[in-house]
């Protein structure tokens, strides 16, 4: 550390590279410029103090914070996105190891292979791919992280063509709770490759993702049909019927809140395809509005950035569900209308590959639930997460598990929730392996087998 620290901020000590000198991470304490704006992230309730945010460059600077904080005995969060609901990447007192000034994307046409920093957001990867006719399965909302989107699973428009983010996922370079810096790939430290495919940020910091492109077209076509909530019992089964036997193009969507239900689907490609394939939604009755918005698949990604930005208070809880019931979709109808809940199909590709295949879960659901809610005084804060648990507690009867990007203050139950037995066992063993003092401990924890650290 330099003993003076200009304008407020500090660099960790100069380095030299090829005789060249290099200026370390920022390094920000409480009370330094920028402080506060580098420990804010998506969700506005998580208002935590890391006793240091080591903004990092380089993949030599992970290892290094890393390194420091097990010196220190500091809690690290590792932050990408900052799209974690429960904000894990911001630890009280701890150090954050800030990634999002590595946020570079390299895109290779030929061999259709995109790298990715570990800070790196999801509108960047899209718009890298794009002009090259590529792309790959990221998320609906352009600003939520590369880094906990893919390590968690990566569900999106494509997935139902090809697969989950981490389906896609061809090699990642790593640093280990040890420092040391490593390559997992299906031919390297395969285990670890294995467990970074839905593991979430249990294993080490992802510093580099590589992914597999796929020629996509750049068009795309939204549909959807309002209900009213008290009419939509019949429309929602119905869609439900249509969804089973939809193209993989077709991402079924539903949603209720504010006593309306929209029933639709996302189409990926020709939207005249996907509006000859929205003809089959006239079985669900006649709604009282009616939206097909064409758009490129680019404004598709971004479509929700507004409603999905930063500032609110938030909370939200999820499941799983394999088979979409009657009585479920009574249970989803009956939500308080001030909470909003969606579901949006799974299937395709996602079930093409064997669940034992990646440590991601869960492969057989048909449906991806979500309930959540936003606010912005403090005083609601308890009102609201109570409605939230209420409703996501009537769908509970009907979860076959969870997806681990969808927990939120769920603790072990939600652990267990998103990973079966045999899948968590063979998780706490490669922990074991990798991460045996459980340094990586703020996410949605695996446990080492041999210690009784869950937290
Ligand atoms: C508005 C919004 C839209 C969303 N849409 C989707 C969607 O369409 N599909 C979907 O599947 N999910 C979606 N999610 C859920 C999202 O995948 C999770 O919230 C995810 O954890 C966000 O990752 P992040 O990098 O933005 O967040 P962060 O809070 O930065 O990271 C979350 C956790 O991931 C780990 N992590 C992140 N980066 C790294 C890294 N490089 N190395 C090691 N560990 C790391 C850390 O444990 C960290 O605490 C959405 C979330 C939000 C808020």
């Amino acid at each position: 550390m330099t003993s003076a620290r200009p304008a407020g901020r500090s660099v960790e000590r100069t380095r030299r590279r090829g005789g060249i000198a290099m200026p370390g991470p920022e390094v920000l304490r409480p009370g330094d410029a920028g402080y506060d704006a580098a420990r804010r992230v998506w969700n506005a309730m998580v208002d935590r103090r890391p006793a240091l945010i080591v903004r990092c460059r380089t993949t030599s600077d992970v290892a290094a914070a890393v390194a420091r904080a097990r010196t220190e005995g500091l809690e690290i969060g590792v932050r990408c996105g900052g799209h974690g609901v429960v904000g894990h990447a911001v630890p009280e007192g701890g150090l954050m190891i800030d990634l999002t000034p590595m946020g570079d994307i390299r895109v290779d046409p030929q061999r259709q292979r995109a790298t990715a920093q570990g800070g790196a957001l999801l509108g960047a990867l899209d718009a890298a791919t794009a002009p090259y006719g590529l792309a790959t399965t990221a998320g609906n909302v352009s600003h939520t992280g590369v880094g906990g989107l893919t390590l968690g699973g990566g569900m999106g428009w494509l997935a139902r063509e090809h697969g989950l983010a981490c389906d896609n996922l061809l090699s990642c370079e790593v640093v280990t709770a040890s420092g040391d810096v490593v390559r997992a790939s299906a031919e390297e430290n395969d285990e670890l490759f294995w467990g970074l495919r839905g593991g979430g940020g249990n294993f080490g910091v992802v510093t580099r993702f590589e992914f597999r492109l796929h020629r996509t077209d750049p068009r795309a076509l939204s549909v959807e049909r309002d209900f009213p909530v008290a009419g939509a019992m019949a429309p929602a089964a119905r869609w439900r019927d249509l969804s089973e036997g939809a193209p993989r193009q077709a991402t079924y969507t539903a949603s209720v809140g504010g006593g309306v239900a929209t029933l639709g689907f996302v189409w990926t490609g020709d939207p005249e395809q996907g509006r000859d394939h929205a003809r089959s939604l006239e079985a669900l009755g006649e709604p009282v509005a009616r939206r097909d918005v064409e758009s490129s698949y680019l404004d598709l990604q971004r479509r929700d950035d507004d409603v999905q930005g930063h500032t609110q208070r938030r909370y939200w809880k999820g499941h799983y569900v394999r088979e979409l019931s009657d009585a479920a979709i009574a249970a989803l109808l009956a939500h308080d209308p001030s909470v909003s809940a969606g579901l949006q199909a799974y299937g395709g590709a996602i079930a093409d590959v064997a669940d034992e295949a990646t440590a991601f879960s869960h492969r057989s659901a048909a449906f991806e639930y979500v309930v959540a809610t936003r606010w912005s005084d403090p005083d609601e804060d308890d009102v609201r997460m109570a409605t939230a648990r209420q409703s996501a507690e009537a769908l509970a009867p009907y979860s076959s598990g969870a997806y681990v990007n969808a927990l939120s203050d769920d603790g072990v139950a939600g652990v267990h929730r998103a990973y079966p037995p045999a899948k968590l066992a063979r998780l706490s063993r490669l922990k074991d392996a990798v991460d045996p003092d459980n340094v990586f401990h703020l996410n949605h924890n695996i446990a080492p087998s041999r210690a009784a650290t869950a937290r």
